[in-house]
């Protein structure tokens, strides 16, 4: 299964939560927003979806 990782950098605010909570390290802060460089190892567990404080990541079944 194969899970598209979007990230609205408009909402994002860098806290990095999503970085700490990602078992695979999709995510990387750069420029203080969270960019999804590694979106291939997604799970599709929704984790960082849970602890965004911003509500700015959507993860969508491919
Ligand atoms: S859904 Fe899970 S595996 Fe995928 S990016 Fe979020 S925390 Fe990582």
């Amino acid at each position: 299964m194969a899970w598209n990782v979007i990230v609205d950098s408009d909402k994002c605010t860098g806290d990095g939560e999503c970085v700490d909570v990602c078992p695979v390290e999709v995510y990387e802060l750069q420029d203080g927003k969270a960019v999804a460089v590694n979106a291939e190892e997604c799970l599709g567990c929704e984790s960082c979806v849970e602890v965004c404080p911003s509500d700015a990541i959507v993860i969508e079944e491919v």
